[in-house]
C-alpha cells in the first residue's frame, strides 16, 4: 500500500523505513534538477513539504534515519568522489615573511603603493595562522548552498554535505546579504586528534600522523557520518564573493561574521605599528604550545577594506596580507635503536629510541616511525643523525635522516620477519601496511596486551591492575586469561605475600574486581579486544543482540554468508563486511569461545536500555516564558524522559522553542533563526499529551 499520504503518527516502522527511502530518492532527484541543471520541477513550497515530512519521520523514528538522509545535506551529492567547483574568486595563497626585516618591508611596500607618508601609521590586524585546510562557504539568501575545498586555488571539491556536519558551520545565517561567501580554516583540535587516534589504535587501524592530515582525511569522506564523528572545528577569516559590502575594516568584518554565528579566532588583534606586530608575533609564538590547535605563524592584514581593494594582488598573492611563519619545531639527534612493540592483535610497531633532545618545549626520547614502509622510504638507519619534528601535543616523528652525518658502516634497517617476543613468524598480507605476529595464544606480548586492554578504563576499568602487575601475574602464571582475574579472590594469601603489594592494596584490588561482577554488555564486548570492534561497534552489537548468548548465537549462524543472520549482522549501522569478518572469525575459534564462557560464569551482564522512541527523542528543546499547564521543572523532566535534550538558551542547534506567556527575547531570537516555535498546547500535542 502507498504510504505517501499516511500521517507520520500512523506509520509503522516498516512503512516509515519505506517512506524515508522514497523521500530520499525524491528529494535527491529534485535537488539535482535544482542545483545541477537549475530546472526545478516543483514549487519551493512542495519541495519544503517533502523535506519537512522527511524530518518529521526521522524525528519519530530516529533509528531509521538513513545514511543518505536529505536532512544531512544540501545540494546534489556526486555519485562517486566529489564534484569539482570553480571558485567565484580564486583562493589566493599568501606571501611569506621570515623575520622582522621582511615585515618592515611589507609595511613599507604598502605605504609606497598607497602613497602614504612614512610617519603615517597603518592599522594592521594580526591573526594566528591555523594549520588546517582552507574552505569556502557559499550562502545564498542566508542558506549554505556550497562548501568547497581550496583545491588548486582556482578549482576545489564540493564537500557541502560534509561541511554541514560541523557544528561550527551554520546551515543558515539570518540577516546575511543575498550572496555571502565566507572563507576560513577547518582544523582538528589536539584533544579531538588524540581521541581519534586512541579509537583507531583500539580498532587496530593505522594512526593519523598529525591533526592537519586527520582533518583533511576526515573532511573528504564520502560517508558524511564519518566526518560527523570526527569533531572538526572551523575559524572564519575572510570573504570570497559578496553581493554587498559588509564592513569598512577587516576587524569589523570579523566582528560581523562572529555575530552571524561563525567562529572567529579570539586571539586576533589590531596593531598600529611594526613594534606592536612583532610583539603580537612573540606573544602568539609563546602561546602556541598551550593552544588546543596547531598554528604555524601569524597573518598580517591591512585593516581598512578600501585600502585592501586598492592594493589588490600581485600574481597569486594579495598585496595587503602576508604570513609571518614560526620557526619549525625541529631538532637533530641520534637514533640509538629501533624497538619493535607487539600489540594485542600482534601488530609490530617500530619505535625510535633517541638520544634525549629538547624540541618544541619538551625533552624527547622516543618518536614514531609509523611502519615498515615508512622506515624503508626514508631509509632511516640505527646510528643515523635524524631530524625530529614535534607539533603541539602530537607524538614526535622522525622526519628524515641527515645523510651527511651517516656513519660509514651503517646498514639499512631490516624490519624483523619474526616476533621479537615469541619468535613466531610475523607476516604481512598483501595490500596491508602492518606486519603481525602469528603466535596468537603462545605470544605473551599479545596476551599481556589483551589483558591490559581488558582492565583498561573503557573496558572493565579495574583500578589497581596496572601494567606492572599484569606482567608480573602473567609471568608467574597466576593470570593467563580474563577469567583468572575473577579467580584472584581465592588467592588472597598468595597476593599479600608478594613483594611491593601490601595487604591494603590487595584488599582494594579484590574489591575493585568484585565491583565489576555486574557490568554492561557493551563494555564486555569491547573488553574482548576483537579486531576492529571499538566502543561504538560494541555498543551497536549490544543493542542489536541484547545478551551475550544472543550475540554468540547470531554470530555463529552468520558464519554462513547466505544466511539471514549474516545479512542482519552486516546491516547493523556502521558494520561493514570487514568488521563482521573479524567478529565471526573471533567466535569461530574454539579457544576464544572457551575463554568467553569461562569468563561469563563470573559475570552478570546488563543489556543496554532500549532507546526511548518518541517524536522528540534526540531533539533539543528550549522552554521560555511562563508555562501555564506545568512548572518549568516538570516540563523539563517530561521532555527528558522522552529522550529530548533541554537547553537553557536558543542556538542554531535548537529544534523546538516552546513559548509560554511573555516569552520575550528567546522567542525573538528563535524567530530570527527561523526555528519552530510552539505554544504550550502544541508541545503537549506533539508529545502525545492532549491539551
Ligand atoms: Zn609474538
Amino acid at each position: 500500500m502507498s504510504t505517501d499520504h499516511t500521517p507520520v503518527e500512523a506509520l509503522t516502522d516498516r512503512e516509515a523505513a519505506k517512506e524515508l527511502l522514497r523521500l530520499a530518492g525524491l528529494i535527491k532527484h529534485h535537488d539535482q534538477l535544482y542545483y545541477a541543471r537549475s530546472a526545478p520541477e516543483i514549487e519551493d513550497a512542495a519541495y519544503d513539504a517533502l523535506r519537512l515530512r522527511n524530518l518529521a519521520i526521522e524525528a519519530r523514528f530516529p533509528s531509521l534515519k538513513r545514511a543518505d538522509s536529505p536532512s544531512d545535506r544540501v545540494g546534489a551529492a556526486p555519485a562517486d568522489g566529489f564534484a569539482k567547483v570553480r571558485h567565484s574568486r580564486p583562493m589566493l595563497s599568501l606571501g611569506n615573511a621570515f623575520d622582522a626585516d621582511d615585515v618592515e618591508e611589507f609595511l613599507a611596500r604598502v605605504r609606497r603603493f598607497l602613497g602614504l607618508a612614512e610617519t603615517e601609521d597603518i592599522a594592521v590586524i594580526a591573526e594566528p595562522k591555523i594549520d588546517g585546510l582552507s574552505l569556502a562557504l557559499r550562502y545564498e539568501d542566508g542558506r549554505l548552498v556550497q562548501a568547497a575545498t581550496r583545491g588548486d586555488g582556482a578549482e576545489g571539491e564540493d564537500i557541502t554535505a560534509n561541511a554541514l556536519t560541523l557544528k561550527d558551520i551554520p546551515a543558515r545565517i539570518a540577516g546575511a546579504p543575498p550572496v555571502l561567501e565566507v572563507r576560513g580554516e577547518v582544523y582538528m583540535s589536539h584533544s579531538a586528534f588524540a581521541r581519534l587516534n586512541e579509537r583507531r589504535a583500539t580498532a587496530d587501524q593505522p594512526l593519523y600522523v598529525n591533526p592537519r592530515n586527520a582533518a583533511s582525511g576526515s573532511l573528504r569522506q564520502l560517508d558524511t557520518r564519518i566526518t560527523a564523528e570526527r569533531e572538526l572545528g572551523f575559524f572564519a577569516y575572510s570573504l570570497g564573493e559578496v553581493s554587498a559590502p559588509i564592513a569598512e575594516t577587516h576587524s569589523g568584518l570579523l566582528a560581523q561574521l562572529g555575530e552571524w554565528g561563525l567562529p572567529i579566532n579570539p586571539l586576533s588583534r589590531v596593531c598600529g605599528s611594526l613594534d606592536e606586530l612583532l610583539a603580537t608575533y612573540a606573544d602568539f609564538l609563546q602561546q602556541r604550545a598551550s593552544l588546543d590547535y596547531d598554528i604555524d605563524g601569524v597573518v598580517y592584514k591591512v585593516d581598512r577594506t578600501d585600502w585592501q581593494e586598492r592594493l589588490g594582488q600581485v600574481s597569486r598573492a594579495p598585496r595587503w596580507a602576508i604570513a609571518h611563519k614560526f620557526p619549525a619545531e625541529q631538532a637533530e639527534t641520534i637514533l640509538e635503536q629501533i624497538d619493535i612493540q607487539v600489540g594485542r592483535t600482534g601488530a609490530l610497531t617500530p619505535v625510535a629510541r633517541l638520544a634525549p633532545v629538547f624540541v618544541g618545549g619538551v625533552t624527547v626520547t622516543n618518536a614514531t616511525l609509523h611502519n615498515e614502509d615508512e622506515i624503508a622510504r626514508k631509509d632511516v638507519r640505527v646510528g643515523d643523525t635524524v631530524v625530529i619534528q614535534r607539533a603541539g601535543d602530537v607524538i614526535p616523528q622522525v622526519v628524515r635522516a641527515v645523510l651527511e652525518k651517516r656513519p660509514a658502516d651503517s646498514q639499512p634497517y631490516a624490519f624483523p620477519h619474526r616476533c621479537p617476543v615469541c619468535d613466531s613468524e610475523a607476516v604481512r598480507p598483501e595490500g596491508e601496511v602492518i606486519r603481525r605476529c602469528t603466535g596468537g595464544l603462545i605470544c605473551s606480548a599479545q596476551a599481556v596486551e589483551r589483558l591490559k586492554h581488558f582492565v583498561s578504563r573503557n573496558a572493565f576499568d579495574i583500578e589497581g591492575m596496572g601494567t606492572k602487575r599484569i606482567e608480573e601475574l602473567w609471568a608467574d602464571e597466576i593470570v593467563r586469561s580474563p577469567a583468572d582475574i575473577f579467580r584472584l579472590k581465592d588467592r588472597r594469601a598468595d597476593l599479600v605475600q608478594r613483594e611491593r603489594w601490601g595487604s591494603q592494596s590487595v584488599v582494594n584490588l579484590l574489591a575493585a574486581i568484585e565491583d565489576r561482577r555486574t557490568w554492561p554488555l557493551e563494555r564486555f564486548i569491547f573488553a574482548l579486544g576483537i579486531r576492529q570492534i571499538g566502543q561504538a561497534t560494541a555498543k551497536l552489537l549490544a543493542r542489536a543482540y541484547g545478551s551475550l548468548d544472543g550475540l554468540i548465537e547470531a554470530v555463529t549462524a552468520a558464519r554462513d554468508s547466505e544466511s539471514e543472520a549474516y545479512a542482519d549482522l552486516i546491516n547493523i549501522d556502521q558494520m561493514g563486511k570487514d568488521v563482521a569478518a573479524d567478529l565471526i572469525a573471533f567466535f569461530a575459534e574454539a579457544h576464544n569461545r572457551e575463554v568467553v564462557a569461562d569468563l561469563a560464569q563470573f559475570l552478570t551482564l546488563e543489556a543496554p536500555e532500549a532507546v526511548q522512541q518518541s517524536p522528540v527523542s534526540g531533539k533539543t528543546v528550549v522552554f521560555t516564558g511562563t508555562l501555564e499547564r506545568m512548572t518549568r521543572a516538570e516540563a523539563k523532566a517530561r521532555a527528558e524522559s522522552l529522550g529530548a535534550k533541554v537547553a537553557g538558551s536558543v542556538s542554531k542547534k535548537t529544534d523546538y522553542v516552546v513559548a509560554g506567556a511573555d516569552a520575550g527575547s528567546k522567542a525573538k531570537k528563535a524567530a530570527d533563526l527561523g526555528l519552530a516555535i510552539l505554544t504550550e498546547d502544541e508541545w503537549l500535542a506533539k508529545i502525545g499529551q492532549e491539551a
